[in-house]
């Protein structure tokens, strides 16, 4: 028998934005745990804003696994947050009644910034540093510090250990601004690995005293972009079949549930989505071909083979729950008759 070391992770009851939690307990298994060996555990929700102080506990359900690189046989638990009877899910579960589906792919590109004493990392004390131009894809120390790169690079080997499809990393528009990929299969197993990446990167940085940045606009109304989340999509039936008439419905359907779609794209994204620094203004909808300027943009890829592939909603932000991002591009995918083949989760 070896002693694992079982971190548990939920997302807690705070709103807009539900921060990460986690705790460990030790416990015995013959080989690496299975998600069904994984027990229930309880927390003080009166803590993390799901509970009042009487009656606070609250139960936390395992719902994926992964090797944890960091420790020595170190387990990370994603957990979704239950009400005391194991069962029903707590108000704060963003996860348990999501659409789901295994052949809807979702790609999702996280934006942030490095925050260093209150200020994107390689801002100086005070003022600015050189706009906005060599930055993305840059390299050398003027354009991305000595320390970011170290960051994304030990973010990614933990990634790839721990078996999350990361895809890819670069750094960003802003000074200290980066992004990382995560590509998954089925809108829980996409959105769990978008969370536990979340987890890894802060908890990484933890050590480098710097913090992460979620916010869209954390520079405000200046040149400085904010942070997306873009949400690159796609079913078995885009990708298999798609054609001209199914992509215009589509698009139609999306037009038509605009406010359902900003309404979980993230807090504050009218300070993000403002029609400049390639965004499309949020209560506009619009698409285009390689439009980046677009609020979705069509690849060329997708046009060139018949109208089949993937799609990318860059209105998503930095902050939006993966959860209830990928649930609602299926809840509009599945209002479209042809090619709907949505299923409720259980
Ligand atoms: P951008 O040019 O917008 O910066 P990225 O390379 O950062 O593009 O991200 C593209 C994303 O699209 C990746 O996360 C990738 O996994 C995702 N993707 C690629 N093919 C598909 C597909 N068929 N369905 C869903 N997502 C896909
Ligand atoms: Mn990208
Ligand atoms: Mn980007
Ligand atoms: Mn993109």
């Amino acid at each position: 028998m070896t002693k694992y070391k079982l971190e548990y992770i939920w997302l807690d009851g705070y709103t807009p934005v539900p921060n990460l939690r986690g705790k460990t307990q030790i416990k015995e298994f013959s080989e690496f745990p299975k998600l069904e060996e994984l027990p229930l555990w309880g927390f003080d929700g009166s803590s993390t804003m799901q509970a009042e102080g009487r009656s606070s506990d609250c139960v936390l359900k395992p719902v994926a696994v992964y090797p944890d690189p960091a420790r020595t046989n170190g387990v990370l638990v994603m957990c979704e947050v239950m009400m005391p009877d194991g069962v029903t899910p707590h108000a704060s579960n963003a996860r348990a009644t999501i659409l789901d589906d295994e052949n809807a792919w979702f790609g999702f590109e996280q934006e942030y910034f490095f925050y260093k004493n209150g200020r994107p990392l390689g801002f100086p004390e005070s003022g600015y540093p050189a706009p906005q131009g060599p930055y993305y894809t840059g390299v050398g120390f003027s354009n991305v510090g000595s320390i970011a790169r170290q960051i994304v690079e030990e973010h990614l080997d933990l990634c790839l250990a721990a078996g999350i499809n990361h895809e890819g990393i670069n750094a960003e528009v802003a000074k200290g601004q980066w992004e990382f990929q995560i590509f998954g299969k089925g809108s829980k197993k996409a959105a769990d690995q978008i969370w536990m990446a979340r987890y890894l990167l802060q908890r990484l940085c933890e050590k480098y005293e710097i913090d992460i940045e979620w916010h869209c606009k954390p520079l405000g109304d200046t040149d400085w972009n904010g942070s997306g989340m873009h949400c690159n999509f796609s079913t078995a039936y885009m990708r298999e079949v798609g054609g001209k008439e199914y992509f215009e419905q589509l698009m139609a359907a999306f037009e038509k549930n605009l406010e359902a779609h900003i309404a979980v794209y993230g807090p504050d994204n009218h300070l993000r989505l403002t029609g400049k620094h390639e965004t499309a203004p949020w209560n506009k909808f619009s698409y285009g071909v390689a439009d980046r300027g677009a609020s979705i943009r069509v690849p060329h890829s997708f046009v060139n083979n018949g109208y089949k592939g993937y799609l990318e909603d860059r209105r998503p932000n930095s902050q939006g729950c993966p959860y209830q991002i990928a649930s609602q591009v299926l809840k509009t995918i599945s209002e479209v008759p042809l090619g709907a083949q949505v299923s409720a989760a259980a």
